[in-house]
């Protein structure tokens, strides 16, 4: 396989593999049948190549993609990432492109990052990081300054699925190729956006990572703050990594918090027990592994503005859940009311509602019509469309930039640092208890009391 690009995935026994990855490699390789991959995957595990391959045929099995398998040429390295080498011995076999995906745990990446010399990168290989990056702005920084004495910017993926959603990306045409949006998308004529995503997952044995994570930093921070960036950006003349990267960026070094009063502009809350779906679920505070003096919220909500001429006074409202009965998972942008109505038409001529589903899909577009039964009287009507899945799921989008060496769905190193640099007031709000910890029974919408977003 003399033309195949080299895939190692450090962490290839563990959860988001076998889960995520190899079923996006899967799907990837069935939908582009000329790639080729070779795939080394690595750990501590006592594994052969056989063990692997089977790892691959499972995964790629449920992803519907198990003819793909036979074009992966799979060999397990028992590795430690923490030891020089360990490290050098097996990047000294690696040939052709290369990416080096670390799906381990953060701490791991970072003593791996320790062990690694630049001299022991393979030329042009690129370093794929998952999330989280840094627990804070400082050690975002201090990260960045360890990759960049490894490799150039480009050859650095951090990794957010959410900037390969098809809805994500769906924005970009919505918005840049229609007359009929694109001027009007600013603050003259848009009240506000919400960036919802709420889910019916409880905490799903995650305790490890997510009790010292929380939601503002599971989602909000690591996903939604970027969704937020591609909605405001300035119009990229191209979808190049440059362009497209540098416009995103410029929005969040612009945004945050609302009225700089994390207070007053954020909320938080946990689940207690209740029942999701039929399927009941313990209090958050009494799933295994969780500390409950932690304080830690399953639901985040934070309104931000993006201080620029374009959207200076606009809220954007961010929120995301856990545990949430019937979730809403969609950008909802306002538009503004007309300044005058004809004396004569009746009812309420409220602002435009353009709505972006995610997954399923959907765009719809609410709309204030003349009525059937009454021509004067005005009625709301939606027009609306289902967008397909996208021919990739997320991580198989992520996957194929990642191949291709293209880090236009990764986030920039300042990106990174500028998102937690957004929402570092509302934690130290929270810290200081300034804003309750509220809660909501599993299964519920959240707290009595919170108005509905969408
Ligand atoms: P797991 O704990 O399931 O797996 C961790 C992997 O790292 C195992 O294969 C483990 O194998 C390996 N590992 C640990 N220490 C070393 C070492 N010194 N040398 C080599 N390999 C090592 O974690 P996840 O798969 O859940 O998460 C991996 C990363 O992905 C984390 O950064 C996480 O935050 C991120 N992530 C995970 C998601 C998920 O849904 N799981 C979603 C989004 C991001 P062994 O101990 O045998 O070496």
């Amino acid at each position: 396989m003399t033309d195949a690009t080299t895939l190692v995935i450090f962490g290839v026994s563990g959860d988001l593999t076998s889960r995520l990855l190899l079923p996006a490699l899967g799907q990837l390789l069935a939908h582009e049948p000329s790639r080729r991959v070779r795939l080394i995957g690595a750990d501590r595990e006592d594994w052969t190549d056989r063990d692997l391959e089977e790892l691959v045929r499972t995964a790629f099995a449920t992803a519907g993609a198990e003819a793909a398998a036979s074009r992966v040429d799979a060999s397990y390295r028992r590795t430690d990432i923490t030891r020089a080498e360990d490290l050098s011995a097996l990047l000294a076999e690696c040939t052709g492109q290369v990416a080096l995906y670390f799906a381990v745990p953060p701490s791991v990446t970072t003593a791996a990052f320790q062990a690694l010399t630049a001299q022991m990168i393979p030329d042009g290989a690129v370093l794929v990081l998952e999330k989280p990056f840094g627990v804070d702005e400082e050690s975002a920084r201090t990260l960045n300054r360890t990759l960049a004495g490894l490799v150039s910017e480009s050859q650095v993926f951090r990794v957010d699925h959410f900037l390969g959603r098809s809805t994500t990306l769906n924005l970009l045409g919505a918005r840049f190729a229609n007359r009929l949006l694109e001027p009007l998308w600013s603050a003259e004529s848009i009240e506000s956006i919400d960036i919802v995503y709420d889910e019916q997952l409880g905490l799903e044995g995650r305790a490890g990572y997510y009790d010292s994570a929380g939601a503002m930093v599971d989602m909000i921070q690591s996903h939604l703050l970027q969704v937020l960036a591609v909605l405001a950006m300035e119009q990229p003349a191209t979808l190049g990594e440059v362009d497209f990267r540098a416009t995103t960026s410029a929005v969040l070094r612009a945004t945050s918090i609302w009225a700089d009063d994390p207070a007053a502009s954020s909320r938080r809350a946990r689940y207690t027990a209740g029942t999701v779906a039929g399927i009941d679920k313990p209090s958050y505070v009494d799933e295994p592994g969780v500390d409950p003096t932690r304080g830690t919220e399953t639901l985040a909500e934070a309104t931000f503005e993006v201080r620029n001429a374009r959207w200076s006074g606009v809220p954007f409202t961010l929120r995301s859940g856990k545990a949430i009965g019937d979730p809403a998972r969609e950008i909802v942008v306002r538009f503004r009311p007309v300044r005058h109505v004809p004396v004569g038409l009746t009812g309420s001529a409220a602002g435009a509602v353009l709505r972006f589903s995610l997954g399923p899909d959907r765009i719809s577009l609410e709309l204030n019509v003349n009525g059937a039964d009454d021509p004067f009287e005005l009625e709301r009507t939606t027009l609306s469309a289902d967008l397909g899945e996208g021919a990739l799921k997320a991580y198989a989008e992520v996957l194929s930039g990642v191949l291709d060496g293209d880090p236009m769905l990764a986030v920039r190193g300042d990106a990174a640092e500028e998102s937690w640099r957004i929402v570092e007031p509302i934690r130290q709000a929270w810290k200081r208890g300034d804003v309750p910890l509220e809660e909501y029974p599993a299964g519920s919408p959240g707290p009595e009391g919170w108005a509905a977003l969408s």
